[in-house]
């Protein structure tokens, strides 16, 4: 048994094959809507320095 599940692993290399940063999901940015701290203020997504790339979020990590 891995770290990942079979699904983590699919949806993990569906990410790559689009280039998609799987934290922010290509956004390049996280949104925290419905809290009292961010209401409506995006965030930088820090895997992928806010890019969005699913290159930049694996030389993050
Ligand atoms: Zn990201």
């Amino acid at each position: 048994m891995g770290f990942f599940s079979n699904w983590q692993m699919s949806r993990m290399a569906k990410y790559e094959e689009r280039n998609m940063c799987p934290d922010c999901k290509g956004k390049g940015i996280h949104y925290f809507a419905g809290t009292e701290f961010y209401f409506g203020e995006p965030l930088q997504c820090c895997g992928c320095n806010g890019t969005g790339l699913y290159s930049e979020w694996v030389n993050n990590s």
